[in-house]
């Protein structure tokens, strides 16, 4: 057997447990990051650490986990959590704290000391079974925020492991990261990583920015995706690594029969009027309320648009034991209400809101349906949905309005439309534009969108970090 395994460590393993009709299931984790790193796990006889999704101690989670790993071929190793650890590691410094605090929403913040210390519990937790279960010779890949503190402790016990870690969220600017009461000790932990990822070249300056402050002896050195940083008695890797989809896996859906049969129908039971496209979690970062508001501010300043337009927002529910989400999720709702009481007449309603998850095909046919798709989060790391929209929009018709604080704006700022989330007035005249571009100009645009996609897409993103991550033994570590 292959003795130079790929480990990935995440918070949650690609298979979740989750109770159905009272049994306990192993559900397969769906999206892009898994579909790309099994066949890599596979071909190397990796393995995958991660919390298994309960805390259920009469759960056996690792005999429910033994016949999916069997058939994913690489192994699957559960790191338990006690109901404790999960509110104060995962809801607590995780998802009150660093979440917020990153999207540069540093008012939705709760500074908890207890958070802070489950945090640390918990990585060590994570980390012990890491050094377990793996040797010397393992890469080990681990995953956002919630686990920023591997290096750190792999070290402290005395174990050597050549590590990589990726941020799939923003890392914010110096005078954001500053408000962090642990701030010192949470970028001293980073620089224990070998390699560290971010979305964006800005998420990297903002890093390097927060290192200058509180690291004074980092120096930065080098150019391009990835720079070198060192730290006197050692050096790291920082580097931009911005992740995608798997671009055919949405394209080869959206030329299906049945999809495209399912766009027609969505089309048609909203009398092929044109579709402004929301798709999110129900999450304040995704800048929801605001998009309602620039639909209602396009209806105002271009009355001529009435009974012309849909805007349809499918809002996958989250997080949904905190307040703040339950909070969001009525003040969407009542907005909703205001803006189709103002303008709907009979036979036309201007929004059309869904509070549900949809299955993948169903996606796809949205996407495929819709003329635009208004993407505006406050703040984002890289947001997949702009990729997804343009992957499935094969017809080359559709127009990707953005928001400037996506990590994607980076990356597709040429062919996409972009606004600031917060300007109402700006995203209505956006929308405005685009509906008057030429079938030409939104061909010209949307398929320069898809070969950017096509080409850096999920496979390529995962190449691009492993390589940055182990290439002084490239050869030692065949590509797969
Ligand atoms: N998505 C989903 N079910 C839905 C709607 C969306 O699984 O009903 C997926 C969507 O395909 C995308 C992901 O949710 O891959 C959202 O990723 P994104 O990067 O846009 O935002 P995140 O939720 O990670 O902040």
């Amino acid at each position: 057997s292959n003795t130079r395994r790929l480990v990935v460590v995440s918070n949650r393993l690609p298979a979740a447990l989750a109770l159905e009709d009272g049994r306990w299931q192993v559900r397969a984790g769906a999206g892009g990051l898994v579909s790309a790193l099994a066949p890599v796990l596979r071909d190397r006889g990796g393995m995958w650490i991660g919390w298994s999704g309960t805390s259920d101690p009469e759960v056996d989670a690792a005999g429910l986990l033994a016949d999916f790993s069997s058939e994913a071929g690489y192994d699957l190793y559960t790191v338990p959590l006690t109901a404790d650890e999960v509110a104060g590691y995962y809801f607590g410094f995780s998802n009150e704290i660093i979440w917020p605090l990153f999207h540069d929403l540093q008012t939705r913040c709760r500074f908890d000391p207890d958070y802070w210390r489950m945090y640390l519990d918990v990585n060590f937790k994570f980390a012990e079974v890491v050094a377990r279960k793996t040797t010397p010779d393992d890469y080990v890949w681990i995953h956002d925020y919630h686990l920023m503190h591997q290096a750190l402790f792999l070290k402290s016990m005395g174990v050597k492991r050549r590590t990589g870690f990726f941020l799939h969220i923003p890392f914010p600017p110096p005078d954001i990261f500053m408000k962090l009461p642990w701030r010192w000790k949470l970028i001293q932990a980073l620089t224990e990583f070998d390699l560290v990822g971010f979305q964006t070249l800005q998420d990297r300056r903002n890093f390097t920015g927060c290192l200058h402050r509180l690291m004074p002896e980092a120096r930065v050195s080098g150019r391009g995706a990835v720079v070198s940083v060192d730290m006197g008695s050692r050096t790291l890797r920082v580097g931009a690594f911005p992740i995608s989809i798997d671009f055919n896996q949405f394209a080869d859906m959206a030329r299906r029969r049945e999809v495209a049969d399912r766009a027609f129908g969505i089309k048609e039971a909203l009398r092929h009027r044109k579709i402004i496209l929301g798709v999110d979690r129900l999450d304040y970062t995704k800048g929801i309320p605001e998009r309602i508001r620039s639909i209602k501010t396009l209806l105002r300043r271009y009355p001529d648009l009435k009974g012309q337009v849909n805007f349809v927002q499918i809002a996958v529910p989250s997080r949904e034991e905190v307040d703040e989400y339950r909070e969001l999720r009525t003040e969407i709702e009542q907005l909703v209400g205001r803006v189709n009481g103002e303008f709907s007449f009979p036979g036309w309603v201007p929004v059309h809101y869904h509070y549900r998850s949809f299955p993948p095909d169903e996606l796809a046919a949205y996407y495929l349906a819709a003329d635009t798709a208004l993407v505006t989060p406050l703040r984002d790391g890289m947001n997949l949905v702009a990729k997804e929209y343009c992957a499935c929009n094969v017809d080359e018709d559709g127009a990707l309005i953005l928001s400037e604080f996506a990590g994607a704006a980076a990356q597709l700022q040429k062919n996409a439309y972009l606004v600031n989330p917060y300007d109402l007035e700006g995203v209505a005249k956006a929308l405005h534009r685009v509906f008057h571009w030429d079938k030409e100009e939104r061909r010209r645009h949307m398929s320069r969108l898809r070969d950017q996609i096509r080409r850096n897409n999920i496979y390529w993103w995962v190449d691009s970090f492993l390589q940055a991550g182990i290439a002084k033994n490239l050869g030692d570590f065949p590509a797969a």
